[in-house]
């Protein structure tokens, strides 16, 4: 039986700790402590520091599954705001090109019809037509603001999570 020569966590006595121990109670001190094996390091920690770091532990597991659904959640939004912007755009791409032929065939019709007089017949067809163009740039303006608004909460979930995941790991880093 391999015998480890370690400090005891509470009292700082050198105890002699068996290999395959998990749990041992200083000869000094008395107080019943975790033995640590992580890899072939062996240690001695109070029981309460365990605790703290088994909680801590899962409130990263936690965090970390929530940035994972979280980021997910975002991809989502924006996969769909993509799909409806592209829609919005072909529908607005459609939307010019019959303004413009509608235009052109308006303007060669009235200048045959009207000759000078159809400069304020096109001026009414051109404000007539203008109200198309905007509305398509509203709904677009309103699909980016919508999804703005959606993936605005979830970065400050995404933040405090993170916060959480960061100080776990530099925790975790220089205990090491
Ligand atoms: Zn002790």
């Amino acid at each position: 039986m391999k015998v480890f020569s370690l400090i005891c966590a509470c009292c700082g006595a050198a105890v002699e700790v068996e290999e395959s121990a998990n749990l041992y109670k200083c000869s000094y001190c008395g107080a019943q402590q975790v033995v640590e094996h992580s890899g072939d390091v062996i240690s001695l920690k109070k029981i309460e520091t365990l605790l703290d770091d088994v909680k801590v532990g899962a409130n990263r597991a936690a965090s970390g599954l929530a940035l994972q659904r979280l980021l997910n959640d975002i991809a989502i939004i924006e996969k769909s705001r993509d799909q409806e912007l592209a829609q919005l755009k072909a529908a607005d791409d459609q939307n010019n090109s019959a303004v413009g032929w509608f235009f052109i065939i308006g303007v060669t019709a009235s200048i045959i019809m009207f000759g000078w007089w159809s400069i304020p017949v096109i001026g009414a067809g051109v404000a007539l037509t203008w109200k198309w163009i905007p509305s398509v740039a509203q709904k677009i303006r309103s699909t980016e603001s919508k999804a703005i608004a959606k993936i605005a909460p979830l970065k400050e979930q995404i933040a405090r999570h993170q916060v959480i995941v960061d100080a776990y790991d530099m925790g975790a880093k220089s205990s090491d």
